[in-house]
């Protein structure tokens, strides 16, 4: 017993060391006093001693500094230097892009939550209100998608002259060009809108403020280029593009073919250096129309004209429309969302140098240059268009479910679809909240590299899972396209932003782990970066101070993530209130987990993982999974901690604590290394899997906050249009539900008189005059139930057409 009580004070005293991250000094004094007391108190001198012995022989060679660096790190680096890839330039300039901000914390194994929850709330300026109230009201009021989608394939032109005067191409300009100068939060809201009214208006105006001619000038332009394209990109003189994909380079930008030729060549009786372009790009938006395409190609210096390097590497340039042998005009049709979009060509297209974003000296920095713009446009575009279609269709899903009548009953009522309004809400809330966590992170002025391919991949998946729960739960009325129907084009644009700015396969399989483990890990990149010290002495001195913290580091997260799964994450000192507190010490636990796991994966594998893409897409989740989380904590903080908004923020958590379990599980449970897999089980898993989803009792109070105006659902469905204009069937459907709810109990008056058999009449509305007349119902009752049953044949109601209507040509001299 004593022997048993002296080993287990050293454990305990090491452990809470580890659990704590004490220094190596600390944790020897801590172990050594807590042997030697126990001990003695104990009783057990010969325990007492061995183990001493023991923790001097692991203590001392670690603390004796010039020891271990020559006798342990030395050899371990060298190991080190061998195993580690060589990473490719490519995959150096994406690591090397973007910033670190919360997400670091996340892959810690303790986040500091203070670090998150000190940051402003992000609010938009008066003036961005004025204009979402102004201009953004009042271009949704213009919209008329059907016009859009199915008459003319375009926007009509006062929406285009509209939108330009507006500028609303000019969000990211800054005011000394023009521009608006919108904040990252504003210019997401005016997305989401858009998105509500329309997703052709809100992918157009999201092109010219993404990744493209102006955001690439504003970087890396000279004064020259940015005085002459800003001014007229933002207010639409101009209309950009920009240029990347081809037929053979998609996901794998790096390996386009399209090249430029330094030459020189006699333009109006002048000599004049520039580039011979040959070129082939396709999927462009709003290349049809466009003014001045930015193109990306491979730049080679043959006849060495410009320096000793031939090929110079991918270089960007802004090409006028009027370049003799650009070909542009043409269109692609993305599945029936008809926003601008085509290939651009060009065979041996001559251009000055002067055409060369930031001119000659930038030549060659073209990757680097996209993939830091890439990291705030991603940010925003697709997860902003994302969340306003998910807001849009809870809001349309919550009031049509209680309209619908079926059975007797509100659809609303039945479990099953209750089942997927649930998801609609909790997700919406989720993806509203990680949606506003990454424009804030871009106004703090990160440039989150990671956070926004999380965001993108998981803002388009959800709206994927959203759009096909908004046409379950509307059956036949969301199938029928026409102008009633405000759920169908939504759901054809999902897998366009699928596929856009980094497909959501390679997104999550190659890029949310891949960047996030490296970037965000507190040792990994620098010791790859260690290899690099050409000083032997620095090097070994830098590579050993890193090497045991990370030791420490793994060690520490191993202790965390057993202690927090053997206490169901119940204890510690954490953030949050007596609601929340919980909420935060899970994540403390998966974050000490995902730490372990990474750790053990990246140790074991090391450059293979790599290739291991459903293992490192699983640790992605994780990674993405703890951002969602964490986001919605802020946004319920940054909110107030209002009450009504709990069964969302408890859905949506708890789901995410669901896949964070399920992915954790399946990366383990496929670890090559069997025995690893099973140690880490125990550590990360002690007492099983206990994560539940969120239950069916949650799921119902998250519908039942969809059927119904209230607090919560104001919240979720900001920046929706909803003004009840005749264009707006949403915002109409909005306006009726209060009387809709009203309506219900004198409905279930009369339809108790009607199944008694007391009326004569088979027709409802003579039925009510005989109600009425009966005393079943009042007058005003009866007037209500009218108005209501003519307000909800509206929204039930779907279009038809005369079959000419529908065809493309309309006539046989159209279509020759
Ligand atoms: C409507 C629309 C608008 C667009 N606008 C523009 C624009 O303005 N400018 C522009 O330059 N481009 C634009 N694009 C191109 C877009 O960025 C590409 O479609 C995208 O990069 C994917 O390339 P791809 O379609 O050739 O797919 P592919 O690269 O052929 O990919 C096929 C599949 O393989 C997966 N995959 C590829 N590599 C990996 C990997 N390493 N690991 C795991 N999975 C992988 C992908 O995720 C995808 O699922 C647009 C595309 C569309 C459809």
């Amino acid at each position: 017993m004593s022997v048993l009580l002296t080993l287990l004070a050293a454990l305990i005293a090491s452990g809470a060391c580890a659990y704590h991250r004490s220094s190596l000094r600390s944790w020897a004094i801590a172990t050594a006093v807590a042997t030697l007391v126990v001990g003695l108190i104990a009783h057990a001198p010969w325990t007492t001693t061995i183990l001493l012995i023991v923790e001097l022989a692991i203590a001392l060679p670690l603390l004796l500094v010039d020891f271990r660096r020559k006798q342990i790190t030395l050899p371990i680096l060298k190991i080190f230097a061998k195993v580690t890839p060589k990473l490719s330039e490519t995959e150096q300039t994406a690591l090397e892009a973007g910033t670190v901000g919360f997400e670091g914390e996340l892959f810690s194994g303790k986040p500091d939550w203070h670090e998150l929850l000190k940051q402003p709330k992000p609010e938009l300026s008066v003036e961005e209100q004025a204009f979402m109230a102004g201009p953004v009201e009042e271009l949704c009021a213009m919209i008329d998608d059907w016009q859009i989608t199915h008459e003319l394939a375009d926007l009509p032109p006062k929406v285009w002259e509209f939108i330009k005067k507006n500028r609303f191409f000019g969000m990211i300009i800054p005011k000394q060009y023009g521009g608006l100068q919108f904040s990252a939060l504003a210019h997401s809201a005016v997305l989401q809108k858009l998105s509500t009214a329309s997703a052709t208006v809100s992918s157009t105006v999201a092109v010219p403020n993404s990744l493209g001619p102006a955001e690439l000038l504003l970087h890396y332009g000279s004064e020259e280029q940015k005085n002459h394209y800003l001014p007229r990109l933002a207010v639409g003189e101009e209309i950009p593009c920009f240029a990347l994909t081809g037929p053979y380079a998609g996901s794998d930008a790096t390996s386009i073919p399209d090249v430029g030729i330094v030459c020189k060549q006699v333009v109006d009786g002048v000599e004049t250096l520039g580039i011979k372009l040959t070129f082939d790009k396709r999927y462009i938006t709003l290349a049809p129309i466009a003014t001045v395409v930015g193109l990306a190609f491979r730049m080679y210096d043959p006849e060495h004209l410009l320096g000793d390097k031939e090929d110079l590497g991918i270089t960007l340039a802004l090409l006028p429309r009027s370049t003799p042998g650009l070909e542009i005009g043409r269109r692609h049709f993305p599945l029936n969302i008809p926003f601008q979009n085509g290939p651009v060509r060009g065979k041996e297209v001559f251009a000055p140098l002067s055409v060369l974003i930031g001119g000659p000296q930038m030549a060659g920095h073209g990757w680097r240059m996209l993939v830091e713009c890439l990291s705030v446009g991603r940010a925003i575009s697709l997860p902003s268009n994302a969340t306003g279609g998910m807001r849009a269709s809870a809001l349309a899903t919550g009031a049509y479910a209680r309209m619908r009548k079926q059975f007797g009953l509100a659809v609303a009522r039945f479990e099953g679809v209750e089942e997927a309004l649930a998801r609609i809400g909790g997700l919406t809330y989720a993806t509203a909240a990680l949606s506003r966590a990454t424009a804030a992170a871009v106004d703090r002025g990160e440039k989150p590299a990671v956070p926004s391919a999380i965001a993108k991949y998981h803002a388009t998946e959800w709206a994927r899972q959203i759009a096909a729960d908004t046409m379950d739960v509307h059956g036949g009325k969301a199938v029928q396209l026409g102008p009633k129907n405000y759920a169908g084009r939504g759901w054809s644009a999902v897998p366009i932003a699928i596929t856009v700015e980094g497909a959501n396969i390679m997104t999550r399989s190659l890029m949310i782990f891949g960047q996030g483990a490296i970037r965000c890990h507190p040792y990994v990149l620098k010791e790859m970066q260690a290899l690099s010290i050409a000083d032997r002495g620095e090097q070994l001195k830098t590579f050993d101070r890193l090497l045991f913290g990370h030791i420490g580091f793994g060690i520490s997260n191993a202790v965390r993530s057993f202690a927090m799964g053997v206490s169901g994450a119940r204890l510690g000192e954490t953030a949050g209130d007596a609601y929340t507190r919980r909420y935060y010490r899970k994540l403390d636990r998966y974050s000490a987990a995902l730490a372990l796991t990474a750790d053990v994966f990246m140790g074991v594998l090391g450059g293979k993982l790599k290739f291991k893409e459903k293992l490192s897409a699983r640790l992605g989740d994780v990674l993405s999974y703890l951002y969602i989380a964490s986001s919605m904590l802020k946004q319920y903080e940054d909110n107030g901690r209002p009450e009504a908004d709990r069964p969302f923020l408890a859905w949506g958590f708890h789901q995410c604590m669901w896949l964070i379990q399920n992915a954790l599980d399946g990366a383990i449970r496929n670890f090559p290394v069997r025995p690893v897999a099973w140690l880490l089980r125990a550590l990360v898993f002690p007492l099983g899997r206990r994560e539940v989803p969120p239950s069916d009792r949650l799921g119902r109070r998250v519908a039942a906050l969809l059927t119904a105006p209230n607090e919560a659902l104001d919240r979720l469905t900001d920046w929706v249009y909803t003004t009840p204009t005749p264009n707006n069937t949403i915002g109409r459907m909005k306006a009726l539900l209060p009387d809709v709810i009203a309506a219900e109990p004198v409905e279930r008056k009369f339809g108790k008189a009607q199944k008694s058999g007391q009326f004569t009449a088979h027709d409802y509305l003579d039925q009510l005059v005989e109600a009425q007349q009966a005393g079943v119902i009042s007058e005003a009752e009866a007037n209500l139930l009218r108005h209501v049953r003519e307000g909800v044949f509206e929204f039930i109601s779907v279009d038809d057409f005369d079959s000419d209507e529908l065809r493309a040509f309309k006539t046989r001299a159209d279509a020759s």
